[in-house]
C-alpha cells in the first residue's frame, strides 16, 4: 500500500521505512490514541498482539496515510500473516497437550481448578511461614489493590513518560523514601531482585574505581556467613572473590579481615557484607568493619536484604556502607515465593550515584554516566511498586519504626521460647537475636538420627509451613517470624516446636525407631489415612498432633519427596505415554 516495510519475515512486530516522516506518523498515531515505536526520523515499529482489533489496524494504516484498504477484517489480517514465518519456523507438531489444557472449560470449572491448587498449597492465609531470610510477612490486600487497576497494570513500559505521569509521581515519591529511610542519596529502581540489584552495586563499584584510575581493583571480600548470591553476583561482575572467616560466635573475624585487606591492599574493590547478618545478629563491629576497608581503598557493600531488623532504627548509609540494595519483595510487602516478582532497589552514597544503572530508551532513568540498564524495562517491575508505596504511606515512619520492633520482639520471643529445647546458635550482645534465630539441631542429629528435613517436614503435620533448612548453616533450621503474627500464632508455633522436641526425646527414649517415627514418616497425607497401617503410633499422632483440630486442618498432598533428586534430575509429571493411547 505504498509503504515499504523492512523485513519479509516477522512475528509480531514489524518496521516500517518512512523517509523523513516517522515523527508524523507517530504524531498522527497518538491523535487516534496509539503509541506506535519511534525508532528513527525514517523508520516507525509496529507491535501487535492477539488482542489487537481491525479497528486498531484501520487507525495505524491510517496514521501511515494509507486510506484506500476498504474495510480491515480479520480475515485480511490472517492471509497477510501467511507466509511471514520463515518455512522451517512455522509449528506443525500439536502445543498444548496435556490435559490440564482441555479440561476446565466452564468459569465454574476453572474456579474450582484454582481453589483445588490453592488448597494444596500452605500459603500466608492458612498460617505462619517462618522461613528464615525470606521475611513472609503480610501482603495486606489494600497494599495489593492497586496492582490491578489499569491505570498501573495496562501501562506499557516503554509508553512515553507524558503518558506515564503517575507512575513518575509514585516511583519518585518511592525513590525518596527508600532513600531517606537508607541514608542513602540515590537510589535506582531498576533491578528486579534483590541479586540484581547486588550485581547493579557492584558494578557501580567498579566503574567508581575506574573513574579514580584504579580498574586493578577487583578483589570483593565476603564473610564466609553471606547469602549465596552476594559470591555469585561479585563473579558476574568480573570480581575475585576473596572469604573472610567468622568467629565462633557469629561474627564476622576483624583479625582476619585486617590480614586479607592487607593482603590484597593494591587490588580490594570492596566488602560485602549483610547486617544485620545472616547469622541474624546485630554485629556491633559494623562500623569498625566499614573503617577498616575503607581504609584499605575498598568499597562497603551492605546487603540490606535484612532491613525489616532495620527500617526506622538504623540506616546502612550512615554506618558506613557506600551502596546497598533492598528487597521490596521481603521488608516493603511485595508477595513472593516461587521466584518472583520481586524490586531489589540499589541505593547509594553520592560518589557512587553518577554509576547506577540507567537506560538507553529512557534518559530519566538513570544518571547519563551510569552503568547502562540492570533490566530489560527502564523502570524494572515498576506495576508492583504501588504495593511498596501503600505500604510505606500507609505505615508512615512511626508505623515503619513499629513494624521493626515488633518484628525484633517476636524473633526474640520464639528464641527465647524455644532455646530451652533447641539451642540458639548465634546471639548477639545480651544474648538477644535480631528479626531471625538459628536453632541448632546438629547435637540432636547426631545423638538420635532425627534430621532438620524430619522436624521440617513434621511441622506440616502440625499445621505450619516449614522454616528455612540448613542455611546459611548446614544442619540448623532458621525461623523468621516477622511483625505479622500475633501471640497466639507465635505460641502456636513455639508449642508445635516444643511438642517436636518431645517426639524427638521418644526416639532417643527408644520408644520408636527413627526410620519407623513419625519425624521420618512425616508429612503424612489424607490418603494414607485410610491404607494399611502398620506404624508404630497410631493414625491420630500422625495427623493430629499437639495442639492439631481436625477443624482447619492442612493435608499435605503428597508425602516425603527426595529434594536432591529432585533438584538435580529433571522428572516429566504429565500424564503416561499410556494415556494417548486413543
Ligand atoms: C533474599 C536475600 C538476597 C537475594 O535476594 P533475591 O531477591 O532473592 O535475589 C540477598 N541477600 C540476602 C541476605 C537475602 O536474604
Amino acid at each position: 500500500r505504498g509503504v515499504e516495510v523492512v523485513h519479509g519475515r516477522f512475528f509480531d512486530t514489524v518496521t516500517a521505512r518512512v523517509p523523513g516522516r516517522a515523527d508524523a506518523v507517530v504524531a498522527a498515531a497518538r491523535e487516534a490514541g496509539i503509541n506506535l515505536g519511534p525508532v528513527d526520523a525514517d523508520h516507525v515499529r509496529i507491535a501487535c498482539d492477539e488482542v489487537t482489533t481491525p479497528e486498531t489496524l484501520a487507525d495505524v494504516l491510517g496514521a501511515f496515510g494509507v486510506t484506500d484498504t476498504g474495510p480491515v477484517t480479520t480475515a485480511t489480517t490472517a492471509d497477510s500473516g501467511v507466509g511471514a514465518l520463515p518455512d522451517g519456523l512455522a509449528r506443525t507438531s500439536e502445543y498444548l497437550t496435556h490435559q490440564v489444557f482441555h479440561t476446565y472449560h466452564s468459569e465454574t470449572a476453572m474456579l474450582r481448578y484454582l481453589r483445588g491448587l490453592a488448597d494444596s498449597d500452605y500459603a500466608l492465609d492458612r498460617g505462619m511461614i517462618p522461613l528464615g531470610s525470606c521475611t513472609m510477612k503480610l501482603n495486606a490486600t489494600t497494599e495489593m489493590e492497586a496492582v490491578t487497576w489499569p491505570e498501573f497494570a495496562g501501562v506499557h513500559p516503554f509508553a512515553p513518560s507524558a503518558d506515564a505521569e503517575g507512575y513518575r509521581v509514585l516511583i519518585d515519591q518511592l525513590s525518596s523514601w527508600l532513600a531517606e529511610v537508607t541514608g542513602y542519596d540515590s537510589v535506582s529502581l531498576q533491578p528486579n531482585a534483590g541479586s540484581q540489584g547486588e550485581l547493579a552495586g557492584l558494578l557501580a563499584i567498579r566503574a567508581y574505581h575506574r573513574a579514580n584510575g584504579q580498574p586493578e581493583r577487583d578483589v570483593c571480600l565476603i564473610p564466609s556467613s553471606a547469602h549465596g548470591t552476594n559470591a555469585a553476583s561479585a563473579v558476574l561482575a568480573g570480581m575475585r572473590v576473596v572469604v573472610v572467616a567468622c568467629t565462633d560466635n557469629g561474627d564476622v573475624d576483624l583479625d582476619d579481615l585486617r590480614a586479607k585487606v592487607d593482603k590484597h591492599r593494591d587490588t580490594l574493590s570492596a566488602i560485602m557484607v549483610t547486617y544485620p547478618s545472616t547469622h541474624g545478629v546485630y554485629e556491633t563491629g559494623i562500623t569498625e568493619l566499614a573503617e577498616i576497608v575503607h581504609a584499605g581503598g575498598g568499597q562497603v557493600y551492605v546487603d540490606g536484604a535484612n532491613l525489616n531488623a532495620l527500617l526506622g532504627l538504623a540506616k546502612p548509609g550512615e554506618f558506613g556502607g557506600d551502596v546497598s540494595h533492598l528487597n521490596l519483595h521481603k521488608t516493603f510487602c511485595i508477595p513472593h515465593g516461587g521466584g518472583g516478582p520481586g524490586v531489589g532497589p540499589v541505593a547509594a552514597r553520592a560518589h557512587l550515584a553518577p554509576y547506577l544503572p540507567n537506560h538507553p530508551m529512557e534518559p530519566s532513568a538513570g544518571p547519563e554516566t551510569g552503568v547502562g540498564p540492570i533490566s530489560e524495562a527502564p523502570f524494572g517491575s515498576a506495576s508492583i511498586l504501588p504495593i511498596s508505596w501503600a505500604y510505606v504511606r500507609m505505615m508512615g515512619a512511626a508505623g515503619l519504626t513499629d513494624a521493626t520492633q515488633v518484628a525484633v520482639l517476636a524473633a526474640n520471643y520464639v528464641a527465647a521460647r524455644l532455646a530451652p529445647h533447641f539451642p540458639v546458635l548465634y546471639t548477639g550482645r545480651d544474648g538477644l537475636v535480631a528479626h531471625e534465630c538459628i536453632l541448632d539441631l546438629r547435637g540432636l542429629t547426631k545423638e538420635t538420627g532425627v534430621t532438620v528435613d524430619d522436624v521440617a517436614k513434621r511441622l506440616i503435620d502440625y499445621g505450619f509451613h516449614a522454616p528455612t533448612m540448613s542455611f546459611p548453616v548446614a544442619g540448623t533450621l532458621m525461623m523468621e517470624p516477622t511483625e505479622s503474627e500475633d501471640l497466639a500464632e507465635l505460641d502456636r508455633f513455639c508449642d508445635a516446636m516444643i511438642a517436636i522436641r518431645r517426639e524427638i526425646d521418644e526416639v532417643a527414649a527408644g520408644t520408636w525407631d527413627v526410620e519407623r517415627s513419625p519425624l521420618r514418616g512425616a508429612p503424612h497425607t489424607a490418603e494414607q489415612l485410610t491404607g494399611d497401617w502398620d506404624l508404630p503410633y497410631d493414625r491420630r499422632t500422625a495427623v493430629y498432633p499437639g495442639r492439631t483440630r481436625p477443624k482447619g486442618k492442612y493435608f499435605a498432598p503428597v508425602r516425603r519427596i527426595e529434594g536432591a533428586y529432585g533438584d538435580r534430575n529433571l522428572v516429566c509429571s504429565c500424564p503416561p505415554v499410556s494415556s494417548y493411547e486413543s
